[in-house]
């Protein structure tokens, strides 16, 4: 078992707000929605949350640092049976969600997935949003346009991103001496943490800005339009370069994925690129053959010919009527799937002719009426 500081990159003397910050960097490193299928990834990310769980809580970070994590498993804590550590993602993620308030607020964005700080200075790029966009059928064949209205972290006009009321109140962080981190020597390890002074920014600032606290940064809402382009379908994302949380301290903004679901049409079904509609004819039309003008996916009509004897469960194609390939590559075709439908209702008159038709039926009006009793008559008789 790892000592819970080592997993969460602290020292024995860190404080509440170091120990949340280390917490929501390695959760979010190690998260199993951007690690799928990593079971290592996994491991650690119950690991954490595990430390994370004992370390902020006084109490139990107490009687840790006194009797080791064994003693709280006495306490009532740790999983099942001899297991010190999370028994399942369950409770992994619980406290996930716990520390961040996951869930409400933000309506269909969640912005669990922002990325960490990378290199030093506190540049930190915006977090990236994503969203649901339902469309029409018509919509995905024709290709739209959509306005949402999103409510990101925007640059703050006031200072532009600075956080400062002026330049002259952005001092250099004394604590770290503007690298952003701090570098602790115990024993024979060697640990290197943000700064609990500046928070890694490198910078403190004297007088913030009266518009964003200091932020550089402030929620606005903005309404944007989204270019769905034609043939897209349920499942697709659209990336929207720039359009997520403005960055920190000069970080670039994060983006924006559209999640794109298409709303099934009552006629029209669609596969892969090809359109499939099913086609309804009555038991004269498809033994006499007929035409027939057929609408197509959009919104023009075709026509199309029956040739005679033909048969239920029978797929005509339409060559390039189907759905436009998303990625401009031309279009599908339409796939015309005949259904015979049985007459019924019948009046006498028409039962009369049905009848007198039965009468003259021959074997060959039933090729395959006759292919499957002669197969019965073998299975009796071998
Ligand atoms: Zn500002
Ligand atoms: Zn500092």
């Amino acid at each position: 078992m790892s000592d819970y500081y080592e997993i969460l990159e602290l020292s024995r003397s860190a404080t509440q707000e170091e120990i949340k910050k280390a917490y929501r960097k390695n959760a979010l490193k190690y998260h199993p929605d951007r690690n799928p299928g990593d079971s290592a990834a996994e491991k650690k990310f119950k690991e954490i949350s595990e430390a994370y769980e004992v370390l902020s809580d006084e109490k139990k970070r107490q009687i840790y640092d006194q009797y080791g994590a064994d003693a709280l498993k006495g306490a009532g804590m740790g999983g099942p049976g001899g297991h010190t550590g999370f028994s399942s993602m369950e409770e992994a993620l619980r406290t996930f969600m716990g520390a961040f308030g996951g869930g409400g607020g933000e309506s269909i964005f969640d912005s669990f997935f922002g990325f960490e700080p990378e290199g030093d200075e506190g540049e930190r790029q915006g977090a990236s949003k994503k969203m649901n966009l339902s469309i029409s059928f018509e919509e995905a064949m024709k290709g739209v346009e959509k306005e949402v209205v999103l409510n990101n972290y925007t640059v703050c006009s006031q200072c532009e991103g600075s956080g400062a009321a002026s330049s002259s109140s952005v001092k250099k962080c004394s604590r770290c001496r503007g690298s952003g981190q701090i570098h602790q020597t115990r024993g024979f390890f060697s640990m290197t943490s943000v700064c609990p002074q500046c928070y890694g920014k490198g910078k403190t600032i004297t007088d913030p800005c009266s518009e964003c606290h200091g932020d550089g940064r402030v929620k606005k809402k903005q309404h944007i339009k989204i270019k769905v382009p034609a043939g897209v379908d349920t499942g697709m994302r659209l990336r929207m370069s720039g359009y997520g949380d403005a960055g920190e301290g000069g970080g670039p903004p994060g983006d924006l994925y559209v999640f794109i679901s298409v709303e099934p049409h009552s006629v029209f079904q669609r596969e892969g690129d090809d359109i499939l509609v099913e086609l309804p004819l009555s038991f004269s039309e498809t033994a006499l053959g007929c035409k027939k003008e057929l609408p197509t996916p959009h919104g023009s009509s075709c026509r199309i010919s029956i040739p005679e004897g033909t048969q239920s469960g029978k797929v005509l194609r339409v060559k390039g009527e189907g759905s436009p390939n998303v990625h401009g590559r031309g279009r599908g075709d339409m796939l015309v799937k005949v259904s015979v439908e049985t007459p019924v209702n019948l009046n006498d008159k028409q039962k009369e002719l049905l009848r007198q038709f039965g009468e003259l039926e021959k074997e060959q009006n039933s090729p395959r009426k006759r292919s499957f009793f002669d197969k019965l008559k073998v299975f009796f008789s071998g």
